[in-house]
């Protein structure tokens, strides 16, 4: 919309609506899934909510919903196999995980060079100019995944300073996931004692621990996570989890004082809505319901790759994720579905919204456009 007519502002908003209305059918190329109901939060955005501080220590300023950040804290920290000494707080999403992420990390080895790949979400390069920080970009294997080789070869020629892992689980354009044990290898026949892991599962986050992984993800086997929470699960406000062990925080407290602040969060006001979304969303459904949505979003994947293969568009999928990958299409149809591209490469992601009837006609276009090309 163009222009906004403001003198009759309820008419522009119902048009904005059916605009949006309209336009949420198409969006096949991003993660953000719409299938979800929120009505019975509505009546709280008559308090002017604000969880400011660490959801974790007790406030005086009642207008929050800490308990219910809490309890979405710990629902992922068990996800990953973390019962106990857990620390964490709901973010704006999986870009300010990232960031507290290496921030920790560089609170931890203020030296530590950060080691991350050429397929990490550019929320890790920003990150690392927020917080000038050292540090190297590693080359992907076919896959997506980072090229173990390549990162030995890096941290051996700097021997002596702290390690800061910046691992994908699950890139954004292929979803490959970067393999801790095989890191974890690394720095241990690199004799490197001081360092620090940060997992990014902004989207596979909520996937991964509803599949039957041969190594289920373990929070003890890394430092920190950060995953989004309007990717997979759904929200009308982006947000996401940051979590890392009580001890972590703990053992960086003193820093923390210096700067005049008792709590590791990033912002200062925090909005109280979205812990309420969480915490909704986690509670809605059982564990098997979860395990049955994200698999569905798997096998959809599958369906939508197979059919492409079928039409002649050469297409692929990551063990364990929903995203769907080919040949860049036309301009044309990347702006109709709202695909994402990357260099000659795109994908779609088959979210619990997205429906096969959906998918069907994408793939019916992809074809006609082909035809229609000259290539
Ligand atoms: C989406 C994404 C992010 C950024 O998350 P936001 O919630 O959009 O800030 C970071 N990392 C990966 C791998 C992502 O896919």
């Amino acid at each position: 919309m163009e222009n906004l007519d403001f003198t009759n502002y309820r008419n522009t908003l119902e048009e904005k609506y059916s605009e949006l209305k309209k336009n949420k059918e198409f969006i096949t190329g991003y993660p953000g899934n719409q299938n979800f109901d929120y009505s019975v939060l509505s009546k709280f955005f008559e308090f002017a909510l604000n969880n400011i501080g660490d959801p974790l220590i007790q406030c005086n300023f009642t207008l929050n919903t800490h308990e219910f950040e809490r309890d979405v804290i710990k629902f992922i920290a068990n996800l990953y196999k973390k019962e106990s000494d857990v620390w964490g707080y709901i973010t704006n999403g999986g870009t300010e995980g990232n960031l507290t992420g290496i921030h920790i990390g560089r609170s931890h080895y203020p030296t530590g060079i950060i080691y991350f790949s050429s397929h990490s979400h550019y929320s890790v390069a920003k990150a690392i100019e927020l917080t000038r920080s050292k540090s190297k970009c590693i080359p992907v294997l076919s896959n997506g995944e980072i090229d173990y080789n390549e990162l030995e070869q890096k941290i051996s020629e700097n021997n002596n300073e702290p390690v800061i892992i910046l691992a994908n689980i699950g890139t954004t354009m292929t979803g490959a996931i970067d393999n801790i044990q095989k890191i974890k290898e690394i720095l241990i026949k690199q004799k490197i004692c001081n360092y620090y892991i940060h997992c990014d599962a902004a989207f596979h986050g909520l996937i991964l621990p509803f599949c039957n992984l041969p190594t289920p993800l373990n929070l003890n086997d890394f430092h920190s996570i950060s995953v989004s929470g309007h990717k997979l699960i759904g929200s009308p406000i982006p947000c996401g989890v940051f979590i890392t062990h009580q001890i972590v925080v703990d053992k960086i407290k003193h820093y923390i004082e210096y700067i005049k602040s008792g709590d590791c969060t990033i912002s200062g006001s925090r909005n109280g809505i979205t812990p309420l979304i969480l915490w909704c969303a986690i509670h809605q459904k059982t564990y098997d319901e979860f395990k049955y949505i994200v698999q569905e979003c798997i096998i959809k994947a599958e369906y939508a790759r197979d059919k492409m293969l079928q039409n002649g568009i050469h297409a692929w999928t990551n063990q364990y994720s929903p995203i769907v990958l080919f040949k860049k299409p036309s301009s044309e149809m990347i702006k109709k579905w709202s695909i994402a591209p990357y260099e000659n490469i795109a994908h779609i992601i088959t979210t619990p919204n997205l429906s096969y009837a959906t998918i069907d006609k994408l793939i019916d276009d992809l074809v006609l456009y082909k035809e229609k090309s000259v290539d």
